[in-house]
């Protein structure tokens, strides 16, 4: 079986490796997987300056989602593994020009912990008020999707969107909670919802239920319970690491396909002038542009798939000499809700998240700025960017931190356009929709950020998933939605 693969970011890449396994374990498979860039990785992009770790793209991805860690250890960087740095996790929110720390006990926009929510000066009287009667609100059932605003507001009203909802997801997905899908997003909170009426009194009860479990594992097990885990070179070590393995001649950089047809046999794939014939395909370019590959062989589809909204942004990377500038505050970083109308949706303090990936002496700073609703920022220039994130930093961490005279020694700007998938409110529905379309199409699989999760080890899951399908290779046991 010939298979072709369309995109080498991390989904594409991860289901040529899964191939090439099942290729060099002498199942009769092939594959030829086409990326239009002169590299691979995608969104996944680091350099080293002056041996300091600078991710352009994603930086770490989620621990208790498996599939990348796994994916590492089988390429042999297990040793590579770092722990994001916990014990000094503190994360602010820029309230009207000042930081103010995310009140302890805060479970995926839940305030759990009343004495924390209570003391904190991100909400006002009101809505703290608002916060504890929540625990008397009803259970409702969930069939209808609305916006994580839309849930979040009912239960604890608009400042709790402003403060946290909004900077929490455009932190993570550049993205607008009035359209984010509450059922794709947080499913979790909407079961809780429907259980419990209470997401607070829902949160506590998940939060027993884990400690318990923690308890009984740790007896057999000792895991690290690290929020995010990185590499220490820097997330392009797994890129490289797959790359590595994968057969030379099989992987087609600078090639970008340019059209797709449905044959009797299987597809057809056109690239810069070359057609060639393959028994399954694996979409891994963006759903925008599988949309558009997609619409001759099935216009509904390429509809649907185009019909996934995503969001640009921009990364400034920022290394200073430690000794030029002034304390920082604690932890690693700080939101900026789109309500105090800066460029800056978030900004890490990179040399504290992760140790050991900048050398002593040197801060790194993270700014991540654009979203969905700054898409303007795009068209400016590096300079204009890097000025303006010296800018913020200077006026939200104070004059004595950075004072105008102090200077980066060295700034690195990427722009991601319509790099991010958004899962906009009925998203589970077009999925419904999308998979029907499929069954039509035997042989065809959709894999990367716009499906069934935006982050890395999502990816790596589907990517490998339809591979091990097409190739009749069977799924390991216990590989689930991990
Ligand atoms: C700035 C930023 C920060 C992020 N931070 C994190 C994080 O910390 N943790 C985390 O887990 N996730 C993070 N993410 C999300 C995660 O990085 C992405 O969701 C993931 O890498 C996407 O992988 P993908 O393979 O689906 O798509 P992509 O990486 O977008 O790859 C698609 C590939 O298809 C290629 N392509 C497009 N058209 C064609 C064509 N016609 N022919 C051939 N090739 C084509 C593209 O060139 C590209 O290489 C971040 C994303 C961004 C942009």
């Amino acid at each position: 079986m010939r298979i072709a693969i369309i995109g080498g970011g991390i989904a594409g890449l991860a289901a040529a490796y899964e191939l090439e396994k099942a290729r060099t374990a002498g199942a009769a498979v092939d594959y030829a997987l086409f990326e239009e860039r002169p590299r691979l990785g995608g969104s996944i992009d680091s350099e080293m300056v002056g041996g300091a770790v600078l991710e352009r793209g994603p930086d770490s991805f989620l621990t208790e989602k498996p599939a990348a860690a796994e994916l590492c250890r089988e390429l042999g960087l297990g040793g590579e593994l770092i722990p994001s740095n916990d014990a000094a996790r503190k994360t602010y929110i820029v309230t009207r020009n000042r930081l103010v720390a995310l009140p302890d006990g805060l479970m995926f926009l839940v305030p759990t912990k009343l004495v924390p929510t209570a003391m904190t000066r991100l909400f006002s009287v009101r809505t703290k008020l608002r916060m504890a009667l929540e625990l008397l609100h009803p259970p409702r059932p969930s069939e209808v999707d609305e916006s994580v605003a839309a849930l979040v507001k009912r239960h604890f009203g608009q400042e709790a969107v402003d403060r946290l909802a909004d900077p929490l997801l455009s932190g993570i997905y550049g993205g607008d909670a009035t359209q984010l899908s509450a059922q794709t997003v947080l499913p979790r909170l909407v079961e809780m919802e429907t259980k419990y009426g209470s997401l607070t009194r829902g949160m506590l009860a998940a939060h027993r239920k884990m400690r318990a479990l923690a308890k009984n594992s740790s007896k057999t097990q000792n895991r690290g319970t690290a929020i995010f885990t990185a590499l220490r070179g820097g997330m392009g070590t797994l890129v490289d690491a797959i790359a590595e393995r994968l057969d030379a001649t099989s992987v087609r950089t600078s090639t970008p396909v340019r059209g797709i047809e449905k044959t009797a046999q299987g597809w057809k794939v056109l690239s810069d002038g070359v057609s060639e014939e393959f028994d399954a395909l694996i979409m891994a370019a963006p759903a925008w542009i599988a949309g558009e590959l997609l619409a001759p062989v099935d216009a509904v589809l390429g509809a649907e798939l185009g019909g996934i909204p995503y969001s640009s942004s921009i990364t400034v990377n920022l290394i200073y000499d430690e000794k030029k500038i002034g304390p920082l505050p604690d932890g690693f970083g700080f939101l900026v809700p789109v309500v105090e109308g800066r460029a800056m949706l978030a900004c890490t303090f990179a040399h504290r998240k992760f140790l050991g990936r900048t050398p002593p002496g040197k801060a790194v700073f993270r700014a991540f700025l654009g979203g969905k609703k700054r898409t303007d920022l795009l068209t400016e220039s590096d300079q204009a960017l890097v000025e303006v994130v010296q800018r913020e930093m200077r006026e939200i961490l104070g004059a004595k931190t950075f004072g105008a005279e102090v200077k980066p020694e060295f700034a690195q700007v990427t722009r991601w356009p319509r790099a991010m998938a958004q899962y906009a409110v009925g998203h589970k529905e077009r999925m419904r929709r999308v998979n029907a379309r499929l069954t039509a199409l035997p042989g065809l699989r959709l894999v990367g950020n716009a499906y069934d999760g935006i982050g890395v080890p999502d990816c790596i899951r589907l990517g490998r998933k339809a591979a091990r399908e097409l190739a009749g290779v069977p799924e390991p046991a216990a590989a689930g939605k991990r």
